[in-house]
């Protein structure tokens, strides 16, 4: 048990300005609950989406973002088994839902309308410990480096997730709009279904990245018109879109080849996505939104990267940095993805 009984975390006072890191009573899990003890946190583009303010439903501040956490259990609130205590978790998107919805019983959790979300509407992972639902968190395998789960606990489920809603077999060409934190990710688990993979972006040492990390042609977006490059290979069978706005969409579109499935991921600020009815209709365009995944899909996440399959792309910062990394983020300057590291040895005295 831990003696500590103050957390610091940082905190959304008001939509669009900076974080403020303070210092918070810590709180007691009540019944269903667990206290995690946070050892890394990542910073995924939604949590600035949610600071901004920028999506149709807005959280309410004051609020803590973070929906990548991984620690360990440190206390338990009543009805969940005391052995629990010492367990190492990852505190995702889905911080519970109602478990007994249609989505929720056909394995669609991720649909239920009654669900809360970590990080937007209730207090998430930017800070020491966060309060989680003991049936919603996620175990990590042993072995796995607290810093490497974290980004795989929003940016890889996710994307594990959009390429099995995609369909991709081994014949299909799928092309992957954004390399960051999501799309870094999202070209492996591409290839692991055996796809050949084109990685599109706009900077070129995230296209480095991703030839390393196995994608079979890189397209830098501001040197060329990517629908030109992915139609001369025959056009894509599936295009994932994960940039955080909505000037890619277009090319998305029209790199499909008929009977393409064009999965939407990025969720921009402004909303809008032109769709050419005709062209959509005769080419048998299917379009698909696809929204994190389940916790069956992180631990089939987590299973991949222990068994050496995937490589999570990460620098880490501190949380008195918050205000910067998301600069950074915003400016393209990250190859992959940012990590808070919360270990013992990188909180502030
Ligand atoms: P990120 O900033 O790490 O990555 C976005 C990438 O898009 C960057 O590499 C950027 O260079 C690239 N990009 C920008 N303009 C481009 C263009 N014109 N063409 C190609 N690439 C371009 O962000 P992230 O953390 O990977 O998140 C991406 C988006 O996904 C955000 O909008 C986030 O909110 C959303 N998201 C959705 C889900 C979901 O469940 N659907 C889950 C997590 C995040
Ligand atoms: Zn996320
Ligand atoms: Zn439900």
């Amino acid at each position: 048990m831990s003696k500590e009984t103050i957390m610091r975390v940082a905190v959304v006072r008001e939509l669009g300005e900076p974080l403020v890191v303070e210092e918070r009573t810590l709180p007691v899990p009540s019944h269903g609950q667990v206290l995690v003890r946070l050892e890394a946190s990542g910073l995924c583009h939604t949590d600035i989406h949610a600071a901004h303010g920028d999506w149709p439903v807005k959280p309410q501040p004051p609020f803590v973002p973070g929906h990548e956490g991984v620690g360990l259990i440190t206390a338990v609130g009543s009805g969940v088994a005391a052995d629990r205590i010492g367990r190492r978790v990852a505190v995702p998107w889905l911080h519970t839902a109602c478990g007994h919805c249609e989505h929720c019983v056909s394995g669609w959790e991720t649909l239920c309308l009654a669900q809360q979300n970590t990080g937007y509407s209730v207090d998430g992972c930017f800070g020491e410990y966060v309060l989680a639902d003991a049936d919603y968190v996620v175990a990590v395998p042993d072995g796995i480096d607290p810093l490497e789960a974290a980004p795989l606990t929003c940016a890889g489920v996710t994307t594990y997730k959009a390429v099995k809603v995609s369909g991709a077999r081994s014949s299909d060409l799928v092309a992957v709009f954004g390399i960051g934190g999501l799309g870094h990710l999202a070209l492996q688990y591409a290839k692991i279904a055996g796809a050949t993979v084109v990685a599109v972006d706009v900077t070129e040492d995230k296209l480095a990245a991703a030839k390393q990390l196995g994608a079979d042609v890189t397209v830098n977006a501001r040197q060329v018109e990517p629908q030109r490059e992915i139609q001369a290979l025959g056009g894509a069978d599936v295009v994932i879109t994960t940039a955080a706005d909505a000037a890619p969409l277009k090319s998305a579109f029209e790199s499909l080849r008929r009977g393409g499935r064009l999965v939407l991921v990025g969720l921009p600020a402004d909303n809008q996505m032109e769709l050419p009815v005709f062209q959509t209709v005769l080419g048998g365009i299917s379009v698909i939104g696809s929204i994190v995944g389940t916790r069956r899909d992180l631990a089939e996440v987590f299973e991949l990267h222990a068994a050496g399959r995937t490589k999570v792309i990460y620098e880490t910062r501190r949380l008195d940095d918050v205000n910067s990394a998301i600069e950074e983020v915003l400016t393209g300057r990250v190859t992959a993805r940012l990590v808070f590291d919360l270990s013992d040895q990188c909180r502030a005295e």
